[in-house]
């Protein structure tokens, strides 16, 4: 049976032919898989587990229709819905990951993580991250008015774009360094994460053994995923119906 790993779907209201594909892919090729691995991203913005958006609430049906019928279902937070609560996750069913977690899958450790925080080139991003992955300042955002939230979600995105064009596409990528270590802090050979939107199987040496990064690529103009088969696994693309 496949376990299937995606990431970087960003889906949003706006954007309904993503949600249509992915919601396909549940309730098509997931159904018959071992398992699901949401490697963050999933949602373009998340501003609480107690956003009424009908989009979100569609997904997360979804979500739990392919959990309720065996597949289970995991999920890591990405930049973008690292809100992502206990209250979604009791809805969805999914079952929430920390970033940076080791999975054993057909006898072989595997590393899952989003990717953002090894893109440590940008220093920017890493103190922004470190600002709201703080408990305080997450419960002080989430005690805002849902309104105040949506607007101050909107402002950090209009202004991310604005750094982003200012940036080179090697600044926003992983640090080969940040990446060596941790993988050696885990002491695995091979790494699956999204985040860049740079779809590729790196092959490397790390401390003189050879080693693997799997990168997923988003869902903005077609599926992405990793199908995982008794240890041999692919980067698939999907193409939009
Ligand atoms: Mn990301």
């Amino acid at each position: 049976m496949t376990t299937y790993f995606v990431s970087d779907l960003h889906l949003d209201a706006t954007l309904p032919e993503i949600g249509a594909q992915f919601l396909d892919f549940l309730q098509g090729d997931a159904r018959n898989a071992h398992a699901l691995y949401i490697l963050g991203d999933l949602f373009e913005v998340w501003v609480g587990d107690d956003d009424p958006d009908p989009h979100k609430a569609d997904i997360a049906g979804a979500l739990r229709a392919l959990v309720d019928s065996g597949v289970p279902v995991s999920f890591l937070h990405g930049n973008r819905d690292f809100l992502v609560g206990t209250a979604f996750a009791e809805r969805s069913g999914v079952t929430l990951l920390d970033d940076e977690t080791v999975l054993t899958l057909d006898g072989r450790r595997v590393l899952v993580a989003h990717g953002d925080a090894q893109c440590t080139d940008d220093v920017d991003y890493q103190a922004f991250r470190a600002m709201v992955r703080d408990a305080a300042w997450q419960q002080q955002f989430l005690a805002m008015p849902l309104d105040a939230r949506i607007a101050m979600a909107a402002q950090a995105r209009a202004a991310s774009k604005t750094s982003m064009a200012g940036k080179s596409a090697e600044i926003m990528d992983v640090n080969r360094d940040a990446v060596d270590r941790l993988m050696r802090s885990h002491g695995v050979d091979l790494l699956i994460h999204g985040h860049t939107h740079r779809p590729a199987i790196h092959e490397f040496e790390l401390d003189g053994r050879p080693a693997r990064r799997v990168v997923l690529g988003d869902w903005y103009t077609q599926g992405s995923v990793l199908a995982w088969n008794d240890g041999d696994y692919r980067l698939e693309v999907r193409p939009r119906a």
